[in-house]
């Protein structure tokens, strides 16, 4: 379906936003960069829905039900602290929308087993995950990118702001979308990825992606000491032993983070390194200032709401709450279109 004919009407710009997190712990500087800053602006602009994906999380954490469950209030948290308006924003929990899981098990049947196979973000995924699921990976697992897109359709969405790990997932949900429209008729709308100027943040460690499940993140909440700590052991040019010697600040993690928290400083640091006038721990020193810096009013946000619990089960049960009426809405459709309406008429 062309966005022109969509027969639902959001907002003044007519289109919805559909994005999220899976609560596997606290979120970084990564997804800060990659996508929170773009919800927070897209918000003003759109009707903008946030998932806590508790059930996709459980994909890979189904034996660690406990760590999923403590990190959906840090989710929640960190994109309060963030920014994200629960007057604008809608954010809800995954598990609590049955919709999902049913759309997830019609949508099953219009993805070939070899299709999710492909899928170059699956594929790494499952490279990193060998000891949770040695030689064979699960069903749920496999068929994530498949809720991914109930995720997006159960609201009708069509901007998603995500990370570049995302592409190849929604791209799978533009063929489901397809698919099913031309088997059931024209009722899902196809989304596009919304990229922000950072699409992959790397990790401290090098990694090109810095990831919770990854052990290499700076997150949004950790304190000046742990912030300290991390970019002590991060990963600089290995070539570099003493102070003078010239420096590589392309295969820097302390150049490419100053890139993102001392831009108007990044240039001089660069060259002063290449030159082999700066040393790594004053680089270092700057660089944990300006990270400090740049997190402490979102630390300090984040530490309003740790105050108040209450208020951020407030705000998640009433997102909830608002996301299930949307996804009867859109179920109701699609169970019509694919001849399931039975009791109808009675
Ligand atoms: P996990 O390791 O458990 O998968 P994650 O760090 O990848 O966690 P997700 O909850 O999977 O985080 O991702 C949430 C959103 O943040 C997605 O849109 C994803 O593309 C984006 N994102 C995650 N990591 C990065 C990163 N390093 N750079 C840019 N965007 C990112
Ligand atoms: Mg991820």
């Amino acid at each position: 379906m062309r966005k022109e004919e969509n027969i639902w009407r959001y907002g003044k710009n007519n289109e919805r936003i559909l994005t999220g997190d899976r609560p596997t712990g606290k979120l970084h500087i990564g997804h800060y960069f990659g996508s929170l800053m773009n919800r927070v602006k897209l918000q003003n602009e759109y009707e903008t829905y946030i998932e806590v994906a508790d059930v996709q999380a459980l994909t890979d954490n189904f034996n660690n039900p406990e760590k999923v469950k403590n990190n959906v209030k840090e989710i929640v948290m960190d994109q309060l602290a963030v920014g994200i308006d629960p007057n604008k924003s809608t954010i809800f929990l995954q598990s609590m929308i049955p919709e999902i899981a049913e759309l997830t098990v019609f949508y099953s049947n219009l993805v070939t087993i070899a299709r999710l196979q492909r899928n170059p973000t699956v594929k790494t995924e499952i490279a990193q995950k060998r000891e949770l699921f040695g030689e064979s990976v699960t069903y749920g697992f496999l068929g994530y990118p498949v809720s991914q897109a109930a995720d997006i359709t159960a609201f009708n969405a069509t901007i998603i702001p995500v990370g570049e790990d995302q592409l190849p997932l929604i791209e799978q949900c533009r063929e489901i979308v397809r698919k099913f429209n031309s088997i059931y008729g024209e009722i899902l709308l196809e989304p596009q990825a919304y990229l922000g100027e950072n699409k992959r943040i790397k990790g401290l460690d090098g990694n090109e992606k810095m990831g919770k499940s990854l052990g290499n993140a700076i997150y949004l909440s950790d304190t000046e000491e742990t912030i300290k700590e991390k970019v002590m052991s991060a990963v600089t040019d290995p070539g570099r032993i003493k102070k003078d010697d010239p420096g590589n600040p392309d295969i820097c993690m302390v150049a490419y983070y100053h890139n993102l928290f001392s831009k108007d400083e990044v240039k001089t640091i660069c060259e002063e390194c290449k030159g082999g006038k700066r040393g790594c721990v004053a680089c270092k020193k700057q660089l944990i200032k300006n990270i400090t810096e740049h997190l402490a009013p979102i630390r300090e946000k984040r530490h309003y709401y740790e105050e108040r619990p209450e208020v951020v089960k407030e705000i998640l049960m009433e997102g909830t709450k608002k996301a299930s009426k949307e996804a009867k809405v859109t179920m109701a459709k699609v169970k019509e279109a694919m001849k399931l309406d039975y009791f109808k008429e009675v």
